[in-house]
């Protein structure tokens, strides 16, 4: 992170910072964090994200100044990554109150954009609460998880701008959207089985698309599930016809395939997890990560050999996609 400086002042005068911050600083809950921290701070101002990152202005003490400036740089949101930050004093204009602005797509887009995240354990603890609203919701999302790069058309990252436009949030969600304290402020692609997406299953009617579509894995069939990067084609690891039928129509006779795991429980159960590799298994990220096989264990079904017929020793298991990870959360919780 650089920092550039111009016409520092250290007056202990009310003065007006202004902070441009540029990097992936985009869909990670930044403005909300700004909003609170300039409110707490009792600075009065304005947020705004335009096509190159975040500009800040705020109004106040200097010390008051100072503190947010080092905040907000030193601690910003955990997905944020700060890559430089433009400072300048100016003289106080008596504004009062703090506010986000409508974004600004005006100037050269050079703002970084998140690709998308796994759900996070507050949005999976209100999937699997059967009083919460979005209890087995798969679509559940915050300003720390979700869909990012996946659903955005243009910049800067407003839900205007995104896929997320063709959904009118109800009454429930907007008012999250519009709360400062709630971590869903501001959270562009927020949604709720009321207002949000779907699931639906292409080829037949159906009242539990998730459930039916469970039912057909079980049944040895496989499954095309249209996630918000591209489809999963999805089988039962266990069911080794199912596994060959899959390998010879994608002419996929021996590359290994990824193997799906509801959590860590279930990862130890079947590979040796070092400390690293759990904690890529739950980072944002969510990659595939490539674990060393256990012996089967008596309590879970072993892992078919046709899932790696060419690394026997070695199984591909990844945390599902946050969309899948939620059906499969709710499936198993209720
Ligand atoms: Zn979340
Ligand atoms: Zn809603």
């Amino acid at each position: 992170m650089a920092a550039r400086n111009h016409n520092s002042n250290n007056s202990l005068n009310h003065q007006r910072l202004r902070l441009t911050i540029y990097g992936a600083v985009q869909g990670v809950g930044f403005r909300p964090a700004v909003y609170r921290l300039a409110s707490e701070l009792m600075l009065a101002g304005w947020v705004v994200n335009n096509v190159q990152g975040v500009v800040i202005e705020v109004e106040g003490p200097t010390p008051q100044l100072e503190h947010f400036l080092a905040q907000i740089t030193r601690h910003p949101p955990p997905r944020a990554s700060i890559h430089a930050v433009d400072t300048a004093w100016l003289a106080p204009t008596g504004a009062t109150g703090f506010a986000i602005r409508q974004s600004d797509d005006h100037g050269q887009k050079t703002v970084l954009i998140l690709p998308d995240s796994a759900t996070c354990t507050d949005c999976l603890a209100d999937i699997i609460d059967q009083t919460n609203p979005r209890y087995g919701y798969p679509f559940t999302n915050c300003t720390n998880c979700g869909p990012r790069l996946s659903i955005i058309e243009a910049l800067p990252y407003d839900r205007p701008n995104t896929t997320m436009k063709h959904f009118i949030m109800c009454p429930d969600c907007q008012q999250e959207y519009n709360n400062p304290l709630d971590r869903r402020f501001h959270a562009q692609p927020n949604a709720c089985p009321s207002c949000g997406p779907q699931l639906f299953l292409a080829h037949q009617a159906s009242s539990d698309p998730l459930a039916d579509a469970v039912a057909a894995l079980q049944q040895g069939q496989i499954v095309a599930m249209k996630g918000l990067g591209g489809f999963h084609l999805l089988v039962d690891a266990n069911n080794t016809a199912a596994l060959l039928r899959l390998r010879q129509r994608k002419n996929r006779p021996a590359k290994p395939l990824a193997v799906m795991v509801r959590d860590s429980a279930m990862a130890h159960r079947l590979c040796i997890v070092s400390p690293q590799e759990e904690a890529l298994l739950h980072s944002a990220e969510a990659p595939i990560v490539l674990l060393k096989r256990h012996p089967p264990a008596s309590d879970i079904a072993p892992i078919a050999d046709a899932v790696a017929p060419a690394s026997p020793r070695s199984a591909s298991c990844c945390p599902t996609p946050h969309c899948i990870t939620c059906s499969w959360q709710h499936l198993t919780h209720r």
